[in-house]
């Protein structure tokens, strides 16, 4: 599928580490957008195989703050013309999202959601619980008996896409306009010389370079160790899981907070299920038997007919979570290290508008207007963009 290159170059104008979607997006709108090849991607393993291939690929906007609304509409916006662009189908549907409320704080907490998005100008509304009943007629409002539905978000943009296909969509075209694409190459060290990036040690050898995009998501700590500096990410699992194929019943995507649990229905029908973060801190793609017993107890309470269901597969991914639940994006204090972090379990939908301010701002050295609310520094400044209430349990 793409250019095979056996070695590395012995120098690259821009390096970036990782071929997850984030990584692959951005050599492509260096290339696209700045004209600027001379890149190499690494890859530890495959592409796409790291976050970009875990997911439950929920793509929306409809977030807490400014700065996320903004950033994340841009990204659906982008996520519209991709299939052409690519000429590859990304499956991407538009379902309609809603956010369930099952208590009076949660109900305040999306109507203050709403009123943000639509200042925004984002599709984005508080609706009663005869509307969830009306888009997903199978669900019982009541959650039996204990947690019933006051209510919810909605979001009609909300979509879905196949992961896989948006890392390849871009590796593609990041390989076509003369990028490469290293996959099986680990980053074993970073050279910096008088606070500046000089290098890249590789498990293929060295590489001289100015500027270097990290895009690793689980493996954030271990790379800003090698250049010196911390951040205050800090790695969960994260698990999810699908179902057997069933005829096609569920057309929204529904979240809730309250019962820890979101759900929709894929395009070769298995439910896409997931659940908040596992509480322990580690960096394992391990999954556990308490996942699916706790997720299917809670599925059970919105769909009771579900129960003789079967589980095909379950999985976890490593999610690089900050104290804010917004992204860390842009400079760092060591110069041409660029950082694209901090993308915990809602990074997916980002990709198109991560690529595309990460290449701006590693070509223009300052950080994208997008960004600024993302950076490193808010954590010194005590300005944090609090995103909890819109990307907890909701990716
Ligand atoms: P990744 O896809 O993880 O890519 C990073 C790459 O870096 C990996 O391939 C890895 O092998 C490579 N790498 C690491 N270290 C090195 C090294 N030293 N040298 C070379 N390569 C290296 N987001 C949403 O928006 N919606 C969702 O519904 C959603 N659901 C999720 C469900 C689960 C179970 C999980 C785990 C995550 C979910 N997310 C979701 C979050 C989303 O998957 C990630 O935020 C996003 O995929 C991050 O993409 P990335 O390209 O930055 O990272």
């Amino acid at each position: 599928m793409f250019t095979a290159h056996d070695k590395l170059k012995p120098s690259y104008d821009v390096v970036i580490i990782g071929g997850g979607g984030h990584g692959l997006a951005s050599a492509y709108y260096l290339a696209r957008d700045h004209g600027i090849t001379n890149v190499a991607v690494l890859e530890k393993g495959y592409i796409g195989g790291g976050n970009t291939g875990r997911n439950t690929t929920i793509i929306r906007s409809n977030y807490l703050t400014p700065e996320g609304v903004k950033f994340y509409d841009k990204s659906v916006q982008l996520y519209q013309d991709l299939s052409t662009e690519f000429d590859l189908n990304l499956f991407y549907s538009t379902r309609g999202h809603f956010t369930l409320a099952h208590t009076d704080s949660a109900m305040r907490t999306m109507r203050w959601r709403a009123e943000v998005n639509k200042h925004y100008g984002i599709a984005s509304e508080v609706v009663g619980p005869e509307e969830v009943k009306r888009q997903t007629p199978q669900i019982d409002l009541s959650c039996g008996g204990h947690a019933p539905i006051q209510g919810a978000l909605y979001h009609a943009p909300g979509a879905v896409a196949r992961h896989d296909a948006v890392a390849w969509g871009y590796g593609r075209g990041a390989d076509m306009r003369g990028a490469e694409i290293h996959q099986q190459t680990a980053v074993t060290g970073i050279e910096v010389k008088g606070g500046k990036v000089v290098g890249v040690h590789t498990t293929k050898g060295f590489i001289s370079t100015n500027k270097v995009i990290c895009a690793v998501a689980g493996f954030t700590p271990r790379i800003t160790d090698m250049v010196g500096f911390k951040t205050p990410i800090f790695v969960h699992p994260l698990q999810a899981m699908v179902s057997e194929p069933m005829k096609p019943w569920l057309d929204t995507i529904l979240v809730s907070g309250s019962l820890h649990i979101y759900v929709s229905q894929s395009a070769r029908g298995e439910l896409v299920m997931g659940a908040s973060l596992d509480p322990y801190e580690v960096q394992s793609t391990r999954s556990t038997l308490d996942f699916p017993e706790g997720l299917a107890a809670h599925l059970l309470d919105m769909f009771p007919f579900l129960s003789h269901s079967k589980v095909v597969r379950q999985w976890a991914g490593m999610a690089d979570m900050t104290p804010d639940f917004a992204p860390i994006m842009g400079m760092t204090p060591v110069e041409g290290f660029y950082l694209d972090s901090g993308w915990g379990t809602w990074g997916f939908k980002a990709t198109p508008v991560c690529g595309k301010t990460m290449a701006w701002t590693a070509v223009n050295d300052k950080p994208h207007e997008l960004i600024t609310g993302f950076s490193l520094d808010r954590f010194r400044n005590y300005s944090l963009t609090g995103e909890k209430g819109a990307a907890s349990v909701g990716h």
